[in-house]
């Protein structure tokens, strides 16, 4: 079935001419038609649209076109945080209504130059605010391996839609983890770029200092592709750096010998699930077996990661969400006087996790709370910056679990924010950092059968190595090869 098929696969076969875009766009339409209403992974999407992308890209095939085009003809599905020109753009929120984006995210232009068929508005956690998809105003996504429970968050839905072969790949955007561990919890490739790697012109900021775009693909060579077209500085984003963008493929040798490994003693703490944390013990030891070596590293602030991160994240949040107003975009419910335009606008737009954030974040940058909170929370951000760039002295990348548990059930971390903010304990502090992230497969629970992932964190513009170590792990174990039953 074409929906399945990865990147490479896909391309290969439509060079060949064996196959149509049109009938690897439909594939994914039909999937969409058979298994979305029990996966959700999509709040909407365009059939007609799609296709009449696929048309055009089977006529630039059949003019010889796929040479200039790396994604000629692939179906690539989009988190409704991104910008998609005459596309609704929601941010699963209420709050912008009929909303249609007048113009293309810079990496939605790169991805439209590349060739691909850009469709679909995939589910997230409202505002990318949660780890679990269920703060979606348009209802919950579920994890193609058991219905039963969530996929990960906030891009639910970009690695719900890539499981379950609705799509090729997808993008998501990652604050402190939100591409990481939906990737981790639903068993696809997820990769979170360096700080200034991609530009976010086009994806609505959450806190602005941690946000990355990156990729969701069902295998290590598919993120390398889809990271060489995303990448690269963008005058429309001051923080995008002037870099070169590295051909990420040819870093894909399969040879890792002689390169360092390290597992930070911090992250095997208590409340790491016992399959996760043998999943991960054997993938060290593949790791030795495939000649790297491992050495045992320290990052000392670790336990400060997630209160840091809740304070600045919250922070830059509150600032940035103050534009929803009922005024410049979106609903808006109307008042006596602009004042209560706003509030009434805001209280019936924004759903409870975004409006615990706008308040935790106005907190904490008051008059008074600013130097005790917000100011000490940027000192400890550069502690934790810290701590990587002295260990990547010594390592080439870290190994850890992505999370610390295999998905949990829709609803039993809902009721309780401090539990959901904990299961982004592992992917926070690379945001922090500013570093390179990925996780990647590296077994199943027993029973039931569920995903679980292996983090792999990088130096700072060090995608190339990861996505290496990355692919060596990956064509000597057979994780990426299953599928969830559906
Ligand atoms: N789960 C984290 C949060 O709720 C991270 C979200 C993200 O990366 N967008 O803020």
């Amino acid at each position: 079935m074409l929906n399945q098929l990865n990147i490479s696969q896909l391309t290969a076969k439509l060079a060949r001419r064996e196959v149509s875009v049109r009938e690897a766009t439909q594939a994914c339409l039909d999937r969409i038609a058979r298994v979305d209403g029990a996966i959700h992974a999509f709040i909407s999407y365009d059939a007609a649209d799609a296709l009449a992308q696929a048309d055009a890209a089977d006529r630039e095939l059949s003019q010889g076109g796929r040479t200039a085009k790396s994604l000629l003809g692939v179906p690539i599905a989009v988190k409704d945080v991104l910008a998609v020109k005459n596309q609704p753009l929601n941010c699963a929120s209420k709050i912008l209504g009929n909303f249609i984006s007048p113009y293309d995210a810079t990496v939605i232009e790169k991805l439209k130059a590349a060739g691909a068929i850009v469709f679909g508005r995939l589910n997230m956690d409202e505002f990318a605010m949660g780890s679990s998809t269920e703060n979606s105003a348009f209802g919950l996504t579920r994890n193609p391996w058991d219905t039963t429970r969530i996929p990960g968050g906030s891009s639910g839905g970009s690695a719900a839609a890539v499981a379950a072969d609705e799509c090729i790949a997808s993008l998501g955007s990652d604050t402190g983890g939100s591409i990481r561990q939906p990737a981790a919890l639903c068993g696809c490739v997820g990769l979170k770029p360096t700080y200034g790697r991609v530009s976010r012109y086009g994806l609505v900021a959450f806190a602005s200092s941690l946000d990355q775009i990156g990729p969701f693909t069902k295998d290590v060579r598919d993120a390398a592709t889809l990271l060489g077209v995303l990448s690269g500085v963008d005058p429309r984003d001051s923080t995008s750096v002037p870099q070169p963008v590295p051909d990420y493929a040819a870093a894909l040798t399969g040879d890792i010998k002689g390169l360092k490994l390290g597992l930070p003693k911090e992250y095997l703490i208590g409340g790491l699930d016992p399959e996760v944390k043998a999943a991960v013990d054997a993938a060290v030891k593949k790791f030795t077996e495939l000649g790297a070596e491992i050495v045992e590293i320290s990052l000392p602030h670790t336990d400060y990661a997630v209160a840091t991160y809740y304070i600045i994240a919250t922070a830059e949040a509150s600032a940035n969400l103050a534009r929803f107003d009922g005024i410049r975009y979106g609903a808006r419910v109307d008042g006596a006087d602009p004042i209560e335009l706003y509030a009434r606008t805001r209280g019936a737009g924004f759903g409870p996790e975004v409006k615990r954030r706008i308040i935790l974040g106005t907190y904490v940058l008051s008059s008074g709370y600013h130097d005790a909170y917000y100011l000490q929370a940027q000192k400890v951000r550069t502690l934790i910056r810290n701590d990587f760039l002295q260990a990547f002295a010594k390592v080439d990348a870290i190994v850890t679990p992505t999370t610390p548990t295999a998905a949990f059930k829709a609803g039993e971390k809902s009721g309780d924010p401090l539990q959901m903010y904990l299961s982004d304990i592992f992917t926070i502090s690379c945001n922090l950092a500013g570093i390179s992230g990925l996780s990647l497969p590296c077994g199943f629970t027993k029973n039931p059968k569920l995903p679980i992932g292996l983090q792999l964190l990088g130096q700072p513009f060090g995608e190339a190595s990861l996505l290496k170590i990355a692919h060596a792990y990956e064509q000597a174990t057979p994780w990426h090869k299953e599928k969830a039953a559906l």
